[in-house]
């Protein structure tokens, strides 16, 4: 039996429906920018395989790294013991945030990352309320447990990650478990005093509020303004709310800069991150809190504990691929690719602008992520034309794999330029082809 049958037989697939969606292609080896089916066809991988490659497959510093890792400690309980992967990695992550973080939490992946900010945030209210009952200073102390999250947004699949998403066709099955969001509009000029003015009249009922900086991901890589962010803000911070910034898509130089966040002035405090954490290499998750929220679990009252932790929390194996993508990432060379995709992509961009290609709509960049809307059918995470689109790429060896009708690529760092070029030339001929369908 082929791999294909037997993936059949076995195998349940991510975000894939059963019917009608075509056989998944067996991918035997990955190097560099490529990924290499059964029969050696080469396709450029200009999502990075889900937007958690940095530097290209199967790189050999970080496998160096891992496998030397491996021989000496594989996994260790992360409770009662540490190790120097996981305090290292720490060290050298902690002053590169945008914002003065003080300790860094460990888990699993994107969701959990921001399901600890969540659990973070609401125990931060509980244990404070705790605290002041005990105490007697409050007799009816807060505990704040409203969330404040952004239409559009994606934080995860897990329940409470799903909870502070936008309700979408990803959530339908689950909308009566998921629990009260305050959801609004990513900001704008016009919408600015109206979200506002949400924030002042829920405001001190609040115990967080998680968004996606500049860029939502998921929920179709929409984009919005750095400085209409800060100016919410200043008044979300007004009212003590928990800034959770999910970095988890954004991090690690995909806008352009190290961080999102980093266009902004007023900076989070707790900040989530994942997919390009390890170089896309291994699974795992980080939180990154500020002293004050760690300081309220600082307590000689051990119900005040943060009782939470994975398995794997800091397996020392993705502790280590992490340490080796941040090598790759502080070289020049890494810097300098990345600055010379930001330019091509800028170019791209306005040539598709100036194209006036009738089926295009909302052409957007920022930083390495380039994308725009296709005008056929429905505005949809549904929408056919996706796996149209990525048959026809596949063809000109190029993987992309659209969001429903919003096409857009998000490529390893390690892209040559020649490399950019076919992906963009790829897109220009699809576009052309379905315009004139009958070519
Ligand atoms: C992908 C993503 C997540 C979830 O990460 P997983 O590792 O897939 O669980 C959370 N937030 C954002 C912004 C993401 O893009």
């Amino acid at each position: 039996m082929n791999l294909q049958d037997r993936d059949k037989a076995v195998i349940w697939h991510p975000f894939t429906p059963f019917k009608h969606s075509p056989a998944p292609i067996p991918i035997v080896r990955g190097e560099g920018v490529y990924l290499i089916d059964e029969q050696g066809r080469r396709y450029i991988d200009a999502i990075s395989s889900w937007w958690v490659n940095l530097h290209g497959h199967a790189h050999p510093y970080i496998a160096e790294r891992i496998y030397r890792q491996a021989n000496i400690l594989e996994q260790v309980i992360f409770a009662g013991f540490t190790h120097e992967p996981a305090i290292e990695l720490a060290e050298r992550l902690l002053p590169k945030l945008p914002g003065d973080f003080s300790k860094i939490f460990y888990s699993d992946n994107g969701s959990t990352a921001t399901e600890v900010a969540i659990k973070m945030a609401l125990q931060f209210w509980w244990n404070r309320a705790v605290g002041s009952q005990k105490a007697g200073i409050d007799s009816q102390p807060t505990k704040r447990k409203k969330i404040l999250a952004f239409n559009d947004s994606y934080h995860g699949d897990t329940f409470g990650s799903m909870s502070v998403s936008d309700r979408s066709i990803f959530t339908l099955a689950f909308h009566d478990k998921l629990f009260e969001v305050v959801f609004i509009n990513t900001p704008s000029r016009e919408n600015l005093p109206l979200l506002k003015q949400v924030i002042e009249k829920e405001g001190d009922g609040i115990a967080a509020f998680i968004y996606e900086p500049l860029l939502q991901g998921a929920g179709g890589m929409k984009l919005y303004e750095a400085d209409l962010l800060d100016e919410l803000l200043v008044t979300v911070k007004k009212h003590n709310i928990i800034c959770i910034a999910d970095e988890v898509m954004t991090g690690f130089g995909r806008t352009g800069k190290l961080f999102a966040s980093a266009y902004c002035k007023v900076q989070p405090d707790i900040i989530c991150l994942s997919k390009g954490l390890t170089g896309g290499t291994m699974a795992l998750g980080v939180t990154a809190v500020v002293s004050s929220i760690v300081d309220a679990f600082v307590s000689d009252d051990k119900l005040k504990t943060f009782f939470h932790g994975h398995s794997f929390t800091a397996n020392p194996l993705a502790c280590t691929a992490a340490l080796a993508s941040l090598d790759l990432l502080e070289k020049e060379s890494c810097e300098a690719n990345i600055e010379n995709i930001v330019q091509l992509n800028t170019e791209f961009t306005e040539g598709l602008r100036k194209s006036k290609h009738a089926l295009l709509k909302n052409i957007r960049q920022l930083g390495t992520v380039v994308a725009f809307e296709i005008e056929q059918g429905e505005n949809s995470y549904l929408n056919s034309i996706a796996a149209v689109i990525t048959e026809k790429a596949l063809k000109r060896g190029v993987y992309l794999r659209p969001l429903g009708n919003t096409v857009y690529i998000m490529p390893p760092y390690c892209i040559g330029m020649d490399q950019l070029e076919l992906v963009y030339t790829a897109i220009k001929e699809i576009l052309a082809e379905i315009q004139t369908p009958s070519l």
